[in-house]
C-alpha cells in the first residue's frame, strides 16, 4: 500500500510555497529534479536540485515549448515498478525513476481572465505540463501527482506518518485531482476557442459543462439532503453571482445563491444610466419591480407590488447601493442584497444586520451579451444560448384600432422587460415603471392573469387604497393569449394595454375581443418562455 519516495520532479509555473515544500522535501533525502524557472528559483535558495535536460539529453527549447517531453522523463513517471520488462528498459535507457511529480500549470485561466491578447492565451497553454500530470496519474499505483499547492502540506504529512513513502489512498486522492484539473484546464482552452471561432452550443457542448473551478462548498443543496456545490465557468465572467464579493452576512446557500441570480439577471436589463431600478425575488421569481429616479423610491414602489412576498426576499439593484436605499431595504426582512457596489456608508447600515447577506458584484451584466444556458435531464442536458432578446429591439407591431398612448408604451416595454424574467405562464401587470401584479408559474395563462390582478387588489386593499392596482395598469404576456379569456381577465382587472409576442391560430379573435373591450394592443414577435 505504500510506495517510497526517492525522486521527485518539480516544474510549476505558480512557485508559492514551492521552496519551503522542496526544502522539505531534500531534508527527507528526496532527490530533485526540475524545469528551468523552477531549477533557478530552488538553486538560488541554495538547494541542489538536477535539471531536467540532464536526464533527456536536451536542452529546453522552442521558448518553453519542449522542456520534459521526452520519454527520460515519462519513462520514469509510467514505469510499472514491478514488472520485470518495464525495469529493463529504465535499465537499459538509463531512465530514472519519479515517484512524485509536482505540477502547476501555465496560468491559461488567468491570461484569459486579464483580457489579454489572444497570442498571449495560446502562449499559456501548457503541453508538457499536462503530459506529466496524465502519465502520473495514470501511474498512480507507483507515484504520487501535485497540481495544487494546497496539497503540498498533506504529502509531507504523508511522507512522515509512512516513514518516507505516500499511501495508496492518497495517491488516488490526488490521481482523481489530477485527472480533474487537465479536464477543466483543457475545458477551458476549448471553451474559449469555441468563442473565439463563434461555435453554436449545437456544435460543441459537452465540455462546457466541465469547464467550472468549485467557487463555494455548500451546506446543502435546494433541500436539506441533498449535497451541493458552486462553480465557477471558466473565462470573462458575467458580472453576477459568480464574480461577487460577499461583504458582510451567513454563509449564502444554494437557494440563496440561485434566487441571488435570478434577482440579478433581471435587474440587469434596466441601463443605470436611464433609472435606478429595483428587482425583489422569492423563489426565483420577481415579486417586485420599479424603476425609480433614486433607488430608494424604486425600492419602495417595488415593495409596493406585493409587500407580503418580499418578506424574506432577495434584493437587487442596478446602480451602487446608497444610504437611503439601504435604510429602506433593512426594514423589510431580506436574505441578500446584490448590487454593482455600495458606498461606504450604505454597507455601514446593513451592517447593523449580522445575518444579511450583502453582495458586490464588480458591474452590470450586459443583457444582450450572447451565453448558454444548461439544465440537465435524466442521462444527458440541455445546451440553449441564453435569452439575450430586448424587447427595446423588437419592431413592435399595433394590432388594435387603437394605438397605445406614449406613457403606455413605456409601461408595456417594462411590462415585456418583467415578463421574460417570470416563470411561465408569465402575466405581468404594470404602471408607471413598476409591477402591481405578477402571475407566475401556472399551468393556464387564464390563471397567472387572475392570480396577478388578485394580487394586484390585496396589494391596494392592505395599503387601504379604494381601487385595484390593476386599474390603469397595461399587461404583459411571455407567450401569446390562445383564446381570448386571458386577456378578457386583464381587462376586467382594469389594464388598458396589452403587449404580447402573438403567433396564435386564433390571434384573430383575441385582436377582436381586445378591440371590443378598447384595449390597445402591441405584438412583439418574441416570447420568453421561462421554465
Ligand atoms: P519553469 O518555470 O520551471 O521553467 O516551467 C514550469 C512550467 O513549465 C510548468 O507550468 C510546467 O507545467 C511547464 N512545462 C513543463 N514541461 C513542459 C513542456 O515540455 N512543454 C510546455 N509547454 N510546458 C512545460
Amino acid at each position: 500500500d505504500l510506495s517510497r519516495v526517492s525522486r521527485a520532479l518539480l516544474s510549476v509555473s505558480d512557485k508559492a510555497g514551492l521552496v519551503a515544500f522542496a526544502r522539505a522535501l531534500s531534508e527527507r533525502g528526496i532527490a530533485l529534479v526540475s524545469t528551468g524557472g523552477t531549477h533557478r528559483t530552488l538553486t538560488e535558495a541554495g538547494l541542489s536540485v538536477t535539471e531536467v535536460s540532464d536526464l533527456t539529453g536536451f536542452p529546453e527549447m522552442m521558448d518553453g515549448r519542449v522542456k520534459t517531453l521526452h520519454p527520460g522523463v515519462h519513462g520514469g513517471l509510467l514505469a510499472i515498478r514491478d514488472n520485470p520488462e518495464h525495469q529493463a528498459a529504465m535499465l537499459a535507457h538509463g531512465i530514472p525513476a519519479i515517484d512524485l511529480l509536482v505540477v502547476n500549470l501555465y496560468p491559461f485561466e488567468a491570461t484569459l481572465a486579464a483580457g489579454r491578447p489572444a497570442a498571449d492565451c495560446v502562449e499559456n497553454i501548457d503541453i508538457g505540463g499536462p503530459a506529466m500530470i496524465r502519465a502520473a496519474a495514470k501511474n498512480h499505483e507507483d507515484v504520487a501527482v501535485v497540481v495544487d499547492v494546497a496539497d503540498y502540506a498533506a504529502v509531507l504529512a504523508d511522507l512522515d506518518a509512512h516513514g518516507g513513502a505516500v499511501t495508496r489512498a492518497t495517491r488516488r486522492r490526488l490521481a482523481q485531482k489530477a485527472f480533474a484539473r487537465t479536464a477543466s484546464y483543457d475545458a477551458a482552452i476549448a471553451t474559449w476557442m469555441a468563442g473565439e471561432i463563434g461555435a453554436a452550443p449545437d456544435e460543441a457542448p459537452a465540455f462546457r459543462a466541465l469547464g467550472g473551478t468549485l467557487a463555494q462548498g455548500l451546506r446543502y443543496g435546494e433541500n436539506p439532503h441533498l449535497a451541493a456545490a458552486f462553480y465557477r465557468t471558466a473565462g470573462r465572467l458575467r458580472p453576477g453571482v459568480a464574480t461577487a464579493r460577499q461583504l458582510q452576512g451567513k454563509a449564502l446557500s444554494y437557494n440563496n445563491l440561485n434566487d441571488t441570480d435570478a434577482a440579478y439577471e433581471a435587474v440587469s436589463e434596466f441601463d443605470p444610466a436611464r433609472a435606478a431600478a429595483v428587482v425583489i425575488v422569492k423563489h426565483a421569481n420577481p415579486c417586485g419591480v420599479a424603476e425609480g429616479a433614486s433607488l430608494a423610491s424604486a425600492y419602495a414602489r417595488a415593495l409596493a407590488c406585493d409587500p407580503v412576498s418580499a418578506f424574506g426576499g432577495i434584493v437587487a439593484l442596478n446602480r451602487t447601493l446608497d444610504a437611503e436605499a439601504a435604510r429602506r431595504i433593512v426594514e423589510v426582512f431580506t436574505e441578500v442584497i446584490i448590487a454593482p457596489d455600495a458606498t461606504e456608508e450604505a454597507a455601514a447600515i446593513v451592517a447593523a444586520k449580522k445575518n444579511l447577506r450583502l453582495l458586490v458584484a464588480g458591474g452590470v451584466a450586459d443583457p444582450r451579451a450572447p451565453g448558454e444556458v444548461w439544465r440537465t435531464v435524466a442521462g444527458g442536458f440541455l445546451v440553449q444560448g441564453r435569452d439575450n432578446a430586448v424587447v427595446d429591439d423588437m419592431p413592435l407591431t399595433v394590432v388594435t384600432r387603437r394605438a397605445p398612448s406614449a406613457a403606455e408604451l413605456a409601461d408595456l416595454r417594462f411590462a415585456f422587460r418583467v415578463a421574460k424574467h417570470v416563470k411561465s405562464n408569465a402575466i405581468v401587470y404594470a404602471k408607471d415603471g413598476a409591477t402591481v401584479g405578477i402571475g407566475a408559474g401556472q399551468m393556464s395563462r387564464v390563471d397567472s392573469s387572475r392570480i396577478a390582478a388578485w394580487k394586484a387588489g390585496e396589494a391596494a386593499r392592505a395599503a387601504g387604497l379604494p381601487e385595484s392596482h390593476a386599474r390603469g395598469s397595461v399587461v404583459a404576456s411571455d407567450a401569446f393569449f390562445p383564446f381570448a379569456d386571458g386577456l378578457l381577465a386583464a381587462a376586467e382587472a382594469g389594464a388598458t394595454a396589452v403587449i404580447q409576442p402573438g403567433g396564435s391560430m386564433r390571434d384573430d379573435a383575441v385582436i377582436r375581443a381586445a378591440d371590443e373591450a378598447g384595449l390597445a394592443m402591441v405584438f412583439t414577435g418574441h416570447r420568453h418562455f421561462r421554465h
